[in-house]
């Protein structure tokens, strides 16, 4: 599809400037060819002998017109030549200009197949695992009512979790566009920082994980959002990746321009061949290590990583296995 657009720019590339070259060169011809008629004409006028008195050498004036008539070839070739040359440039600059600009929209566009795809196999597994529990729940004729609502009880947890799925992708495609349509606003972190926490806080005592916040007094200019989405998310990873009895730690540091937040949790830590994957879409680490079943679709990072790039800052990660994991988020102060 993209050769074929390719060629048609490339046509329309050489059309436009052989469009303008061909005028110009006719332009040319014109006006050299008329002058040299007006200057045969004044020749023809000085060499008058009714005029003048005298008369040219026989033949003479017959040069003259012999010598411009060929001038007036070269000319025609020069041009004919010069256009030949602008063609054949013109095809390979314009081939290799359309492909420069066509390949940033491919790219996009195969991200965008990517995406689809990716989303649509991971939506295809829970439905399918929700549609066989359904089937056979119908099969059975000697269901009890409490084994009816154990069935119903899975089924909506099932729910649940493709409505988070469908949440985090809808958020992903909200912040693709480099957040353009975010507000951007003087925001106070710790108050950032207190409502993610706040929501965290029922899981973290669930799991009997300590999380404690040491937020100094910043003041950014950020989403408030997305920033809050992007800490729950730090947060919520900290603390589900972190076995009972285990500690979260949030602090917060600023320097002139920049504000640092790290995340710091005593969990069961990232193996070093995940670490430089656990940003991609859909990446999800075994999850065999953890003792409990720890659900997600490994969009969270990802989406994490688009927030901070939308808010020009950076994100690194240190971890150790059964050790613990450090995220560390740079971000500026001030949003240019
Ligand atoms: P998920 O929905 O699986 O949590 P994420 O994109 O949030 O997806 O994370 C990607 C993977 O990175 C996770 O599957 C997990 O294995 C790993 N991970 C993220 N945060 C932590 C952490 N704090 N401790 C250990 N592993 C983590």
């Amino acid at each position: 599809m993209f050769t074929k657009a390719r060629l048609k720019l490339t046509a329309w590339y050489l059309f436009i400037i052989m469009f303008i070259s061909f005028s110009f060169s006719a332009f040319t011809y014109r006006s050299v060819t008329l002058e040299f008629q007006r200057r045969l004409n004044v020749i023809e006028r000085r060499f008058d002998f009714r005029g003048h008195g005298f008369r040219p050498p026989a033949g003479q004036t017959q040069f003259f017109i012999q010598d411009l008539k060929e001038t007036r070839q070269r000319l025609l070739f020069i041009l004919i030549y010069t256009n030949g040359v602008i063609l054949v440039f013109s095809a390979v600059a314009g081939y290799f200009l359309s492909g420069r600009t066509l390949s940033p929209i491919e790219a996009a566009l195969e991200e965008q197949k990517r995406f689809v795809a990716d989303a649509s196999h991971e939506l295809r597994t829970p439905l399918t695992a929700l549609k066989t529990s359904l089937e056979v729940a119908l099969r059975d004729k000697k269901m009890s009512l409490k084994q009816a609502k154990e069935v119903l009880g899975s089924n909506l947890e099932d729910i649940d979790s493709l409505q988070s799925l469908t949440n985090n992708l809808l958020s992903l495609t909200h912040y693709q566009d480099n957040g353009r349509q975010l507000v951007f606003e003087e925001v106070d972190l710790e108050e950032i920082v207190k409502k993610a926490a706040k929501k965290i806080l029922p899981l973290a005592k669930e799991r009997g994980i300590d999380l404690k916040l040491e937020i100094g007094d910043h003041t950014l200019q950020a989403n408030r959002e997305s920033l809050e989405e992007m800490l729950l998310i730090f947060l919520d990873n900290a603390v589900k990746y972190t076995p009972k009895g285990g500690q979260v730690t949030l602090t917060t540091k600023s320097g002139k321009k920049n504000l640092i937040i790290e995340i710091k949790d005593t969990g069961i830590g990232i193996a070093e061949r995940d670490l430089p994957h656990i940003f991609d879409r859909f990446y999800r680490v075994d999850q065999s290590r953890s003792k409990s079943k720890v659900t997600g679709f490994g969009l969270g990072l990802a989406l994490a990583k688009r927030i901070i790039e939308i808010h020009r800052g950076s994100v690194a990660v240190s971890s150790a296995l059964n050790k613990g994991t450090t995220f560390t988020i740079k971000l500026p102060l001030k949003h240019s």
